[in-house]
């Protein structure tokens, strides 16, 4: 029985966990969980991937004048059900410090958890309050880790993407990314090589990416390697030159066979729509814990439909991001596949007990539509307590 009531309370748990392993943490792991609870005491998560006390501040704060106002401040007494008002509301309620970076972060986990209250409120899965399902299944790629590249002989690395490619496999996954992170040391024609390897290891029969993590400043260099690398059916390059070069990216386009990625770190649509237009990429990596939550994500993938772009969003965080995205493949004509973060590639204990269940079951690379209200996970509360960040 559905009942409606409410925002009663707008928080920011920032929890943080030895890392034990985790090859992308230093010391500790840390993530922001945004919890909104109704007036009965029910509450939905989203989760933002971000600088976590800059986030905290950004809802927390107390309302300087019109122009800058606190999120809290602005949600408190509000309907979750108008979650797409509510975004434009801390937008422009926040317009003095915020519309790019941090507040557009601190905004994606908030709206997630308006979205994911309002389906708990109503009984629904998210991707209905979204508009429904535009597929009848979900594609996870998986991001798989090699270890530290860094200097590292190509050939070395073979083994073990072999390695992580039979576990990412095993657990059903049939989408790949291989992360190619080499210094300057290692030259462009190993890189080549590398690429090749890269579907020698995972086989031909799965879906390819390869992430150059920024690797060129000048767009010729990216471009005698994309050239080179068209023979092994990469479905994307991502991150091949820095992030704001979009006149280097209208170039690389021009010439690239291979579908160049970009606006990873873009924050809302305003910025994804200059990756469009000016740098020319008919692929956007906005993640909906970053860029924007829901609602923006939705308007980004709407804006691709128009380009004849794909939006494959980042994601590599917990499994309240990774949820997310799924719900947000499902809504979304212009997703063919989501970033999805394996507990199985590598040790992190937020990506395995901070949500329960902490990952769908995959089979033969494909997840069903999701059931349960809301996002359909639940947060571990005695983790969230006993590893607040304070
Ligand atoms: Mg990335």
């Amino acid at each position: 029985m559905s009942s409606r009531s409410p925002i009663a309370r707008v928080e920011a748990l920032l929890v943080s966990v030895p890392a034990e392993g985790n090859a992308f943490a230093e010391g500790n792991e840390e993530t922001v969980v945004v919890r909104v609870t109704d007036e009965d005491g029910r509450y939905g998560i989203g989760e933002c991937i971000t600088t976590p006390p800059v986030t905290k501040a950004m809802i927390d704060m107390p309302t300087v004048n019109f122009w800058s106002q606190g999120i809290s401040d602005l949600l408190v007494g509000r309907d979750p059900l108008e979650a797409r008002a509510l975004y434009d509301l801390v937008y422009h309620g926040s317009f003095f410090h915020g519309r790019r970076g941090t507040l557009i972060q601190a905004l994606s986990g908030v709206d997630i958890a308006v979205h994911d209250l309002a389906g708990k409120q109503l009984g629904e899965p998210v991707y209905k309050l979204l508009g429904g399902a535009r597929c009848e299944r979900l594609r996870p790629y998986a991001t798989l880790y090699p270890g530290d590249i860094y200097d590292r002989p190509v050939a070395e690395v073979a083994a073990p993407i072999r390695e992580q490619a039979d576990i990412a496999r095993d657990q059903g996954l049939r989408a790949f990314k291989v992360p190619v992170l080499f210094g300057p040391e290692v030259p462009d024609r190993d890189v080549v090589e590398f690429a090749r390897l890269s579907r020698d290891m995972v086989g031909d029969d799965v879906v390819l990416a390869l992430d150059f993590g920024y690797r060129w400043w000048d767009w010729h260099d990216a471009a005698w390697t994309l050239k080179r690398i068209e023979d092994f059916d990469v479905h994307f390059a991502e991150a091949p030159l820095r992030h704001d070069d979009l006149d280097g990216h209208r170039r690389l386009v021009d010439v690239s066979p291979v579908r160049v990625g970009g606006a990873e770190f873009a924050a809302g649509r305003w910025e994804v729509r200059e990756w469009l237009e000016r740098g020319g990429v008919s692929l956007v990596q906005p993640g909906v814990s970053r860029a924007g939550g829901f609602t923006e994500l939705m308007r980004i993938g709407e804006m691709c439909e128009m380009y004849g772009a794909q939006l494959i969003p980042h994601s590599y965080a917990t499994g309240i991001t990774d949820t997310a995205s799924l719900h947000l493949q499902a809504a979304c004509l212009t997703v063919p596949m989501v970033e999805f973060r394996s507990s199985r590639l590598g040790p992190s204990r937020l990506r395995t007990e901070l949500v329960s269940p902490p990952e769908p079951e995959i089979v033969d690379g494909w997840v069903e539509l999701p059931t349960g209200p809301g996002l359909g996970i639940d947060l571990n509360e005695d983790l969230v307590a006993a590893h607040a960040m304070t």
